[in-house]
């Protein structure tokens, strides 16, 4: 490709509106460009690296034998509404309705499609396992979209659906897909954990997160390097052993006028915020509930609504402090009237401890288990950065910000039992489909590849992904001479299959050309500059800045050799 004819705007400037490096990125090598909020185009280049990515995605499902089909973005609400998923959705659903007022949603997945699609078109056990994908947009409208197409309102993604006869085949499914996973992360060159994770709004009863190590990541991992265990914030435990042994000292009550935060009373106390207990009031259907947790810890609702086995609960309003009669700043769990009190474990090695005292301007010191009745304790926090790991026990948690790439789950019968899917099994009973569902944020893979490939001038893509195999810059084009033979290396090039930019721009600086190659990040530049007149070229590796002085046949001899093996998954 000629740079002069490429429709490749790029921006030399870093955009005020981009945060994240990958979406500044982005911008500037004219991979995407905005549409509205979270809605993007993806440009010539950008096209290039996601259509490189899906084919990798693509041969690795296509290996472990699941089929692509393509389902609409466009559903009826009736599935919905079977699956009860209509309603669960809320905001983040585009709904929209027809000429006829029937309702549609631009689907923000396809679990109900695909269960509508294969209930009516197997019967028989004979017919399982099946599995299949597609490679599809998805439409979900974020509150906050940001950092470009990490977190878009549309956006493409990979989903594939396993059928089975029963939870044995789920799980061999499962398995199978969990390991093509690996494989396709691996060929992007991605730098990656997979940490189990909470099955949430899709429901199931296992999944597995593979999470992309990344700053500009919303998902918080837990992990821990002595033995590789790794959860989401969801699920992530650990041991916290900082707890001092003490006697149990007398209750007192003290005056503290007008301090209502963890770092008020502890800083006028003179204690430590893991001296004191919060006590959180939430209302559930009604009912008043007080949770407990460790003054320098927050109360993590995923692991509270696990407990409740429900997640409609909030917190009491200010108006919901007054209507109870509570003190709001000062709440306390002695003498305290509630439905239910449920605290952190981590309280079970607390002694001495501060609390509200249900009371204006007044906190309890010296409190202590003995001094309240608690219902149940349950582990209701995160961890934190230090502590023990909860499986190895030895090994440190370490705390860590990571881009979610994809997501399996094994759901069971969620959906074949509220859709009514069942199949003729070998022994002439119906049966509910045994399912799984594994996505894999396509479009979002860019953002993490570039996240974790880049420095100051610009992007380095890894050879798999890369828009194109060789640049080619022309610093001289007026160069008569110099022109030719730099036209007749690309055409070589080009004839024998490999993806070439050429940028022999007459109104371009030779500086310019210099930063727009490695802003667009090919791996191999080949520069035709002064020294090409005594018939020396210069290749330049992006990665690692290498450069090297060859002659016209050993550079060309150099980028076969390198684009050979960079197309046989050499990654850096
Ligand atoms: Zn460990």
């Amino acid at each position: 490709m000629k740079r002069s004819e490429y429709f490749l705007p790029t921006i030399k400037e870093v955009p005020t509106e981009a945060e994240a490096i990958s979406h500044q990125l982005m911008l500037r090598a004219g991979l995407v460009k905005k549409v509205a909020a979270g809605i993007y185009t993806f440009l010539p280049l950008g096209l290039r690296v996601l259509k490189k990515i899906e084919s990798i995605v693509r041969e690795e499902m296509n290996q472990v034998g699941a089929q692509e089909l393509l389902m609409p973005a466009l559903q009826p609400a009736e599935i919905w509404q079977e699956s009860g998923r209509w309603y669960a959705y809320g905001a983040e659903m585009w709904r929209l309705k027809d000429r006829n007022e029937r309702d549609f949603c631009l689907g923000p997945t396809h679990e109900e499609l695909i269960t509508d699609i294969v209930r009516k078109s197997i019967r028989s056990y004979k017919d399982l396992p099946i599995n299949l994908y597609q490679i599809q947009f998805k439409y979900r409208d974020e509150p906050r979209p940001r950092f470009g197409i990490l977190r878009a309102r549309e956006f493409l993604m990979k989903d594939a659906y396993s059928f089975d006869r029963d939870e044995a085949g789920l799980k061999k499914s499962y398995q199978k897909m969990y390991e093509a996973y690996q494989r396709i992360f691996n060929r992007l060159g991605l730098r990656y954990f997979i940490v189990e994770a909470a099955t949430g709004l899709i429901g199931g009863s296992r999944s597995h997160e593979f999470i992309a190590e990344a700053q500009a990541g919303e998902d918080i991992i837990y992990t821990c390097s002595r033995c590789g265990y790794g959860a989401s914030a969801e699920l992530a435990t650990s041991i916290a052993d900082y707890y001092e042994k003490e006697t149990e000292k007398e209750l007192q009550e003290v005056f503290t006028p007008g301090m209502t935060t963890v770092e008020e009373v502890s800083s006028y106390l003179k204690v430590s915020p893991r001296k004191l207990v919060k006590t959180m009031i939430y209302k559930v259907d009604n009912e008043l509930l007080a949770v407990l947790v460790p003054g320098d810890r927050e109360v993590n609702e995923s692991k509270l609504a696990a407990y409740l086995g429900k997640d409609q609960f909030e917190l009491l309003s200010d108006d919901g402090f007054e209507r109870f009669g509570l003190v709001k700043g000062f709440v306390g769990p002695v003498g305290l009237e509630v439905g239910k009190t449920v605290a952190d474990v981590n309280l079970k090695q607390m002694k001495n401890f501060v609390v509200g005292a249900n009371k204006r301007d007044t906190h309890l010191v010296n409190v202590n288990l003995r001094d309240f009745k608690v219902d149940d304790f349950v582990d209701l926090t995160f961890p934190l950065e230090g502590e023990f790991c909860s499986r190895c026990e030895k090994g440190k948690i370490e705390v860590k910000k990571g881009i979610e790439l994809g997501h399996v789950f094994q759901l069971g019968t969620r959906y074949s039992e509220a859709m009514k899917a069942y199949f003729n099994d070998a022994d002439g009973r119906l049966k509910p489909y045994q399912m799984g569902c594994y996505g894999i944020g396509v479009s979002r893979l860019l953002s993490a590849i570039i996240e974790q490939n880049h420095d100051e001038k610009g992007i380095i893509w890894p050879w798999p992904v890369a828009p194109f195999e060789a640049h080619l810059v022309l610093v001289f084009p007026d160069r008569e001479e110099l022109r030719s033979r730099a036209e007749s290396f690309y055409r070589r090039l080009v004839k024998e299959g490999y993806e070439v930019l050429f940028d022999q721009r007459t109104d371009v600086s030779p500086g310019e050309k210099f930063a727009e190659a490695d802003l667009v990040g090919t791996p191999i530049q080949v520069i035709f500059g002064k020294k090409a007149l005594e018939g020396k070229l210069e290749i330049k590796i992006r990665r690692t800045g290498e450069r090297k002085e060859q002659s016209f046949a050993e550079a060309f001899e150099l980028v076969r050799e390198e684009i050979r093996k960079g197309r046989a998954g050499f990654v850096c």
